[in-house]
């Protein structure tokens, strides 16, 4: 099991450059290695152990599906409740055998239209975000939700809802294999470890999904409505990248 280490300081000036990134040349973006990037601090271990199984869903077993079936299972799903009042599934996009997943909590209005994860404006800020740390949406980069369906008014998904869905998500990670998953906000960080934990207590360490190094950061989405936190998102995604560098 991973053990756990504790992010050290980041560069808010930094930050708020490449954060801020409107217009990004994606040439640059293209095989560049992202070791431009400071992180000086050194990790602290703090030995932290997040209990990793979040509760379980619906029943049957999804670890011989592969992606055309799972696509289909997902599509076809009434599971919860959520299917009947959003117009589609949205399973996920990108790089099927992506080394990062970003994994947000369900899809929005636009996601809801359009079947594709963040697209809306918190996707735009999401695509930034992946643009500062030289990776690009679906380019060895996978992005998905916790929940497929919109949650109706954009409620977060109930505990009910998170079990029924979370074995799909469960089966593209199986697929996938990331080698580091970044959860994006507190619904995604709580259901994927598998317990009740603020954002602000769980940033800044390294966690663990069955196997898999998780960091944790700001949802998007806030981070609109906060844009002060984008600094401390910078020095997530710097911990993300830095992690990233030793596997
Ligand atoms: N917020 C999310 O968590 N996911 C999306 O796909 C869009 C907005």
């Amino acid at each position: 099991m991973t053990g756990a280490s504790r992010l050290g300081g980041g560069e808010a000036d930094t930050q708020q450059s490449a954060m801020g990134i409107v217009e990004p040349v994606l040439s640059e973006v293209e095989g560049l290695n992202p070791s431009y990037i400071d992180c000086s601090e050194p990790a602290e271990e703090v030995g932290l152990k997040p209990d990793l199984r979040p509760s379980s869903a619906s029943g049957g077993d999804l670890s011989k599906l592969g992606w055309p079936q799972l696509k289909a299972m997902v599509r076809d799903c009434t599971a919860c409740k959520l299917r009947a009042g959003c117009t589609q599934t949205v399973f996920g996009v990108g790089d099927e055998n992506a080394d990062w997943l970003f994994v947000g909590e369900g899809p929005g209005a636009d996601e809801d239209a359009q079947g594709e994860p963040f697209v809306g404006q918190a996707g735009k800020l999401l695509d930034n975000m992946l643009l500062s740390i030289k990776l690009r949406r679906g380019k060895d980069v996978y992005i998905a939700n916790i929940v497929k369906c919109r949650p109706p008014g954009n409620r977060n998904p109930d505990a009910e809802e998170i079990a029924a869905c979370m074995p799909y998500l469960r089966r593209q990670i199986e697929l996938i294999k990331p080698k580091l998953i970044v959860a994006l906000g507190k619904v995604a960080s709580n259901a994927l470890l598998g317990k009740e934990a603020t954002l602000a207590s769980l940033r800044g360490t390294l966690h663990d999904f069955q196997g898999i190094p998780l960091i944790v950061t700001y949802h998007p989405a806030y981070l609109l409505r906060s844009p002060a936190e984008k600094a401390k998102t910078w020095q997530d995604l710097c911990f993300a990248v830095q992690e990233m560098q030793k596997l």
